[in-house]
């Protein structure tokens, strides 16, 4: 099978702490070794610069999901393996970023998926704490939802996986595809 020239989105949604950053890194890491042009994109680090206007309603959450969009269909339509970390809690947004992605390049949809408990026990930027004794509003999962994907192109269970093998997980599903 010859190897396709599109570009390809592949977007890690899941709760805080669920391991989208880490395993982003990781395959950044690993494809970075294979000299394969990579950009990734970080809900964390945007939201310090392009969507710093931005809060967690539904409407910014939704707004921050176009604006990243935006984003990572100019880095596809150039072929650049394009690693996106964002909670994305609304399937509505996660559609709407498939459908524009698509019209470039490839998107794929991870779900990294650790149950609440564990993300909390995790509480890697102490925002669990935070959210539970009231400073953070709007925080998906306690005090706003979060809609899991029902039919995601590759599912991770950090709770039950080592890093290692969620990063393999991701890096197989991209060869398998001929995207990499
Ligand atoms: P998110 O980006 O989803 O908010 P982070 O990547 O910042 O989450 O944090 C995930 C935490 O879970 C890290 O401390 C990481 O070391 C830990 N972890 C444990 N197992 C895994 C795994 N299989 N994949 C990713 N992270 C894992």
């Amino acid at each position: 099978m010859c190897r396709t020239n599109r570009g390809v989105t592949v977007w890690f949604t899941g709760l805080s702490g669920a391991g989208k950053t880490t395993v982003a890194k990781e395959v950044e890491k690993r494809l970075e070794e294979k000299k394969i042009r990579i950009q990734r994109l970080d809900g964390d680090i945007v939201r310090e610069s392009l969507t710093k206007d931005l809060g967690f309603s539904k409407e910014d959450r939704n707004e921050n999901i176009k604006r990243n969009t935006f984003v990572a269909k100019l880095l596809t339509k150039h072929d650049v393996i394009t690693l996106c970390s964002f909670i994305s809690p609304y399937r509505l947004a996660r559609e709407y970023a498939r459908r524009e992605i698509e019209e470039v390049g490839e998107f794929v949809e991870i779900f990294v998926n650790s149950p609440i408990e564990v993300c909390e026990e995790r509480d890697v930027k102490g925002l669990y704490q935070q959210a539970r004794d009231g400073n953070i509003d709007n925080f998906t999962g306690i005090s706003d939802p979060y809609q899991a994907p029902r039919n995601p192109d590759l599912e991770l269970r950090t709770d039950q996986e080592t890093l290692k093998e969620s990063a393999q997980k991701v890096i197989d599903y991209l060869t398998k595809q001929n995207y990499i």
